[in-house]
């Protein structure tokens, strides 16, 4: 008897038709890019030798006193008199007038290390990046755009104790102090840091471990909170042993997963890592502490310009690096300091080189009294895309716009709608704020003489604003 052979057998007999492949052909030319000699690699020829002693003040100052973090904090410049006296001898006629002047109507106070203090070029004050962040000048001062406020971003309406600002739904921002190494033009916190000026009196957020208790009583019974941002302020002012108390209390937390302590004293005080060992041991242990634990813990610091690191900055880096200390940067836009393509690259460039992770560049936020600074979004836009692609992606800033009011950042390319003649953009933070539209307004400065003139007359800005709120909505609309 024989048996039918089953169909699948029979099947399986015919062979089966080959998939055709790709064949990979070799190109046809091949782009070969030739060798970029070292010294026009710019971004590895760091500043280095005893630059400073070209400041009459600092010409009898050794390397190793420079390097001293507490000489460098006796000796920077502070308030008018110490600034004036400074300069004396040392600007070019006319400017010392144009800092008194100009520090009369700023709401930052003045504090320079002699750091920064020796890296400005003084032949010509006026232009140079690091002058322009530190140090008012009336005869630049800019009006102020009508939109602008002391705390644009809204930090204490949304802080439900004095320096808790919780806005991100698992992420809080805890200033723990009032005072910098230095006080920066256009500081977002100008309503709050540093002394009194004459236009602004501040809100005070000082050293206090009972308001800090507070702080840590909110974080604890909100589980959802993961990511503590530590700030101030700058946590480079702040005693080993409170940054260690701070730290280790919010470790402990079950529900931390992340903190960093956010510190421009990287950038304008670097010798500190280099000779305060009781503050960077505190540093280490907590990071030590967070990796045991499997929590992590970072550094977050603030380089605006490629001058402000030099061979110092990353002997600094490297103590760190060393150490496992995770190191990111956070830099501010702003107009005649890094506003420019080639200074954006360059800085990304440098910080990867000294070990720090370009993280974030803000769009300078809508404070007061430093409209001179501020640059239009387009303009953030096109730095953007001239920069991305210039170094590994992980080492390449997204470019944010802090939504005023307290949307939390947004990519700046993210607006809902844009009208550049009237310099207003308006975002969306579903995330933070959902159903609410934040507007930001570019710079006078940046728009038509007849659009500058359109922003002083109340009703025209009413119209401007309620423009662009209308054309976002009707974009949204129309998406859904
Ligand atoms: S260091 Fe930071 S907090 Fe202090 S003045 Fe500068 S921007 Fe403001």
């Amino acid at each position: 008897m024989t048996t039918a052979e089953p169909v699948d057998e029979l099947v399986s007999n015919t062979p089966p038709d080959k998939p055709k492949k790709d064949k990979a052909e070799p190109p046809k030319e091949r782009r070969v890019r030739d060798p970029i000699p070292e010294d026009q690699l710019e971004h590895r020829q760091l500043r280095d030798g005893e630059w400073w002693r070209e400041i009459p003040a600092f010409e009898d100052v050794d390397a190793e006193q420079f390097n001293d973090h507490i000489w460098q904090m006796r000796n920077s410049v502070y308030g008018e008199d110490s600034l004036i006296e400074n300069l004396e001898g040392l600007a070019p006629p006319g400017f010392v007038e144009d800092v008194r002047e100009g520090f009369h109507k700023a709401p930052m106070a003045v504090r320079i290390t002699p750091y920064i203090f020796s890296l400005i070029d003084w032949d010509n004050p006026w232009e140079d990046p690091l002058r322009l962040q530190f140090l008012p000048i009336a005869s630049r001062l800019s009006p102020d755009h009508p939109m602008l406020t002391l705390d644009s971003l809204h930090e204490q309406a949304d802080a439900p104790v004095d320096g808790l600002t919780h806005r991100y739904p698992d992420k809080a921002l805890f200033l723990v102090l009032d005072t910098c190494p230095v006080y920066c033009r256009f500081c977002t916190r100008s309503y709050a840091i540093g002394v009194d000026t004459d236009t602004v009196e501040k809100v005070q957020l000082k050293v206090s471990p009972e308001r800090w208790e507070e702080g840590f009583d909110y974080i604890e019974q909100h589980p959802e909170l993961e990511d503590i941002v530590i700030s101030g302020g700058d946590t480079y002012n702040m005693p080993a042993k409170h940054l260690r108390n701070i730290g280790e209390r919010l470790l402990k937390m079950d529900n931390i997963r992340r903190i960093r302590f956010a510190t421009k004293g990287l950038a304008v005080m670097p010798m500190k890592v280099l000779s305060d060992d009781k503050w960077l041991d505190a540093m280490q242990d907590l990071c030590d502490l967070g990796r045991e634990m499997h929590k992590e813990v970072a550094i977050h610091t603030h380089f605006n310009h490629p001058k402000e690191a030099t061979a110092i900055s990353k002997r600094a880096m490297e103590r760190l690096f060393e150490r496992g200390i995770k190191v990111r940067n956070q830099c501010v836009l702003q107009r005649g300091v890094n506003d420019s393509i080639e200074t954006m690259k360059l800085l990304t460039k440098r910080l990867s080189e000294i070990n720090v992770q370009p993280y974030y560049v803000y769009q300078h936020d809508m404070v007061k009294g430093v409209e001179d600074l501020r640059t239009s979004v387009q303009t953030n836009i096109d730095i953007e895309k001239a920069v991305r692609g210039v170094t590994a992606g992980f080492n390449t800033s997204t470019h944010v716009v802090d939504a005023p009011g307290g949307g939390g950042k947004r990519d700046v390319h993210s607006y809902e709608y844009y009208n550049r003649e009237t310099g207003v953009s308006v975002y969306q933070a579903p995330s933070v704020k959902p159903g609410e539209y934040f507007t930001y307004f570019d710079p006078l400065h940046s728009l038509s003489e007849s659009v500058q003139q359109d922003w002083r007359d109340p009703d025209k800005q009413e119209e401007m604003v309620e423009q662009a709120l209308e054309a976002a909505k009707d974009r949204d609309h129309q998406r859904i």
